[in-house]
């Protein structure tokens, strides 16, 4: 059975809790100190941040305070566009670790890929991952051509791809999504809320209805039978509670189509469909 301490094992072995705690525009300072601490206390072991949400230190901040000893919190971060390269992107991770106060994190991620220079900073990211800086690398709004261009010369493959995914546009995203599952890549599903822009779709609405539970708590419980990590946001303590609801219930088959029929090609952010 599904819990909130239930884990996917990577391709390097590593274990990765199924849900974590997305930080992307939560204020740097207390906001992100507090919704960090609040989902530690609710349960979560896993936080997605990055280096471009400002928020390194207040995250980092929320691991010393707790009473959850560092090693049981799955720590994400993220390589910014600005700082692609290979000696750039090193050096970008030992900044993130000294923002985070960390010695090392759980995952780093090339957080988009930025055409011309993605192939040395994937030798960037292979080379904190020998030196033990990160416990796994992987990618993020890396599409099917992206990871193809990828395969043909990294020596360690990304142990996870972090895309935007949710019914509303997983058909549209099959090539990537099958590509991930084929190799072994671990799927991470963000803005899985749509951020909250499909929350009210009436379907939706009738399907959470149906099982007596939230919208939100739906779009999370799709993810998980998707087998995908999944990284909601939310800086509010009771949402933070909600989103942790999503173990003890099960979408059946014809629910799992009827969402998947959802799909409308949505993309809530910068589209990687249009990167080179
Ligand atoms: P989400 O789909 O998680 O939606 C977040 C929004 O939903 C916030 O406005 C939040 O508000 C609201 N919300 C949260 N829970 C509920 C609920 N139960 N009911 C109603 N509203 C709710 O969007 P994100 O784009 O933030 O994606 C999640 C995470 O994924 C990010 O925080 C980040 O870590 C990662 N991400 C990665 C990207 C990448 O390029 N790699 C791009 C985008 C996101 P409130 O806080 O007030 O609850």
């Amino acid at each position: 059975m599904l819990t909130l301490h239930s884990t996917i094992t990577l391709n390097n072995g590593v274990e990765i809790p199924r849900l974590g705690l997305g930080v992307y525009r939560a204020e740097p300072g207390p906001e992100t100190t507090e919704a960090v601490l609040h989902a530690l206390d609710a349960g979560y072991r896993h936080v997605d941040t990055a280096a471009a949400y400002r928020n390194e230190e207040a995250v980092g901040a929320a691991i010393r305070e707790s009473d959850v000893p560092r090693n049981d919190v799955f720590v994400t971060t993220k390589l910014w566009n600005r700082d692609h390269g290979y000696d750039a992107a090193r050096a970008a991770m030992d900044r993130s670790l000294e923002r985070l106060g960390l010695e090392r994190v759980d995952l780093y991620l090339i957080h988009w890929p930025v055409e011309g220079l993605r192939r040395d900073s994937w030798r960037a990211l292979e080379r904190i991952l020998d030196e033990g800086k990160a416990r796994a690398i992987g990618v993020s709004n890396y599409m099917a051509r992206h990871l193809a261009e990828l395969f043909d010369h990294a020596d360690v493959l990304p142990a996870v791809n972090q895309i935007e995914l949710s019914p509303y546009n997983y058909r549209s995203r099959r090539d990537t999504v099958d590509l991930c599952r084929d190799r072994g890549i671990g799927l991470e599903a963000y803005s899985p809320l749509t951020k909250t822009r499909k929350l009210d779709d009436p379907p939706l609405v009738a399907m959470a209805e149906k099982h007596g539970r939230t919208s939100a708590q739906v779009l999370i419980r799709w993810a998980l039978q998707q087998e995908f990590v999944v990284i909601p946001k939310s800086t509010n303590p009771a949402r933070i509670r909600e989103n942790a609801d999503a173990f003890d219930f099960a979408l059946d088959s014809d629910d799992m189509a009827a969402l998947e029929g959802l799909d409308e090609g949505l993309t809530t952010g910068w589209d990687p469909a249009d990167a080179p």
